[in-house]
């Protein structure tokens, strides 16, 4: 079903990976008209990132493991009445009252959506989309925390190694450190040595030990064990060593990366004196973990709650339902927790905002725990997931001692170029307890990616050793917006409810 220019969909979608495919095919496949809208060119978000067909890679799932997964909700997608809006960078979504009467939606309101168009957002389209619920699936973006020399030509983040593997089958070098914490560490490592690169080491900061402490989550959840042990295998394939309890707490190079020192750490975090090791490589691939990229829902007041690992996802509930009425979200937005995970949210959020929008009630029987039926069988896994994602970014959380890795003149905003030393002094000599404070005293994440980089680390750096605030994740646009763009917004803007 689609819907007509002067009507809104029934849904929109803001993400076209995992979850947001499966929450558009499910909801159209129920009789919902769906807009499914994502920045990039293609589907499949971070996951299953494909090459342009213009590369003419001949097997695109030579570096994905469950490939048919994507290619069965490809195919769902083409086969669907789903309107996809490729090249949509969504930057504000507002709730506006159902003026127009097409909106039956138990609130009685409309969304509107608003993006720019293009690849890059070059092209500055305004474009306006409205419908009467709205589903979130925005993903996650990765966590850095810094160490001298990190700013160095040939440092790359892990997911972005991954990344540029995955869609431009290119290497960030030949000989590649990867770096960091975070089970993701594992499948970047596997990836770039079976592409060909030698992977002197892979560098985990946490130990893998913690995992043991919930064995509940691990016995109920075989498929992730397996997923560790087929990349476990990779590894020993490839000669590759795995170091945990250890971090690169310092690149060496004058133009790019030459070489890193890996150094042991204690529980805390916190460098063992004297274990500094040098490593010779020309890439460094590095991230701590993933942080859930919730500013559109944020914005309009979208509660959150703590994650184990000390960021923010959104508060949802049993069906996947923000705070907000009328707003769901599913896959990374509510913690990070892998693309199965991803895709039975998703699904689970279709089939609810399904319901609503009919009148009906998802779930038949919420009293009896997780219902009968699909929607049962799909808490319950959801439930099993989630399960194991707390127990994942449990093991994972930075400890307090990292800020140890810092000297005063590392670089710990990289877009405004302010150092440890002054972040420390803001603290320390001028009174700041967090990191909005030391923003406005040193510009530290006023830049262009708005603190997404240097966030974690100003924040530790502000709470002196104690537990750092989450950052607040409000931002009033989600992407950047040319200020013409939004100075033409009034006249210019199109009802692009094709
Ligand atoms: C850089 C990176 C690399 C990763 N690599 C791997 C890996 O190799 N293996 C692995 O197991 N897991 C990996 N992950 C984790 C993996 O992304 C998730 O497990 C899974 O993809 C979650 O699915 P999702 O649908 O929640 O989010 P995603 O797959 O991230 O999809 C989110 C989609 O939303 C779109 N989007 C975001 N904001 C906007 C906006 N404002 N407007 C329009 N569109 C928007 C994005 O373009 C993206 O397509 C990676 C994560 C990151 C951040």
């Amino acid at each position: 079903m689609t819907a007509s220019p002067s009507e809104p969909y029934d849904l929109v979608v803001v993400g076209a990976g995992s979850a947001g495919l499966a929450g558009a095919v499910t909801a159209a496949e129920l009789g919902l008209s769906v807009a499914l809208l994502d920045s990039t060119t293609q589907s499949g978000g971070q996951f299953y990132r494909h090459p342009a067909p213009a590369l003419g890679a001949v097997r695109p799932e030579a570096l994905h493991h469950d490939w048919s997964a994507f290619s069965d909700l490809r195919r769902r997608l083409a086969a669907s009445t789903v309107t996809h809006l490729t090249g949509h960078h969504v930057w504000s979504v507002v709730r506006e009252s159902g003026e127009s009467g097409a909106a039956a939606g138990e609130t009685g309101e409309t969304w509107a959506v608003h993006a720019i168009t293009g690849a890059d957002g070059t092209e500055e389209q305004p474009v306006r989309i409205t419908a009467r619920a709205l589903l979130l699936a925005t993903g996650a973006y990765e966590r850095q925390l810094p160490f001298p020399g990190w700013t160095l030509p040939g440092v790359v983040g892990a997911g972005g190694a991954q990344a540029m593997l995955k869609s431009g089958l290119v290497l960030p070098g030949r000989r590649i450190v990867v770096a960091g914490s975070g089970p993701l560490l594992l499948a970047v490592a596997s990836s770039l040595a079976a592409a060909g690169a030698r992977v002197p080491a892979v560098v985990e900061a946490a130990g893998y030990l913690r995992y043991a402490r919930s064995p509940r989550a691990l016995v109920t959840n075989p498929a992730k064990a397996a997923e560790a042990l087929v990349h476990g295998a990779a590894l020993l394939r490839h000669r590759v060593r795995v170091l945990p309890g250890s971090a690169v707490t310092e690149v060496h190079g004058t133009d790019r990366v030459e070489a890193v020192t890996v150094s042991r750490l204690d529980g805390d975090w916190t460098p063992v004196p004297g274990t500094g090791r040098r490593i010779a490589c020309d890439a460094l691939a590095v991230g701590h973990g993933l942080v859930p990229q919730i500013e559109l829902a944020t914005a309009v007041g979208c509660a959150t709650r703590a994650l184990p690992d000390g960021t923010l996802g959104l508060a949802l509930d049993d069906l996947q339902e923000t705070s907000v009425a009328g707003l769901w979200a599913a896959g990374e937005t509510g913690g990070v927790g892998g693309a199965e995970l991803a895709r039975t949210e998703g699904e689970l959020a279709g089939r609810a905002i399904a319901a609503r929008l009919r009148g009906r009630r998802a779930d038949p029987d919420p009293g009896r725990g997780v219902g009968p039926g699909r929607v049962g069988e799909l808490r319950r896994r959801r439930d099993r997931m989630r399960a194991f994602a707390d127990v994942m970014s449990a093991a994972h959380a930075p400890g307090p001692g990292w800020p140890a890795w810092l000297e005063d003149e590392t670089d710990v905003c990289r877009c405004e170029e302010v150092t440890a030393g002054r972040v420390r002094e803001a603290v320390t000599e001028l009174g700041a307890r967090d990191a909005r404070t030391v923003k406005l005293l040193t510009r530290a994440g006023m830049g262009w990616c708005q603190g997404r980089m240097c966030g974690t680390a100003v924040a530790c750096l502000a709470a002196r050793g104690g537990t750092p605030e989450p950052p607040a994740e409000r931002r009033p646009f989600a992407v950047p917006v040319p200020l013409a763009t939004l100075a033409a917004l009034d006249e210019r803007a199109t009802e692009q409810n094709l």
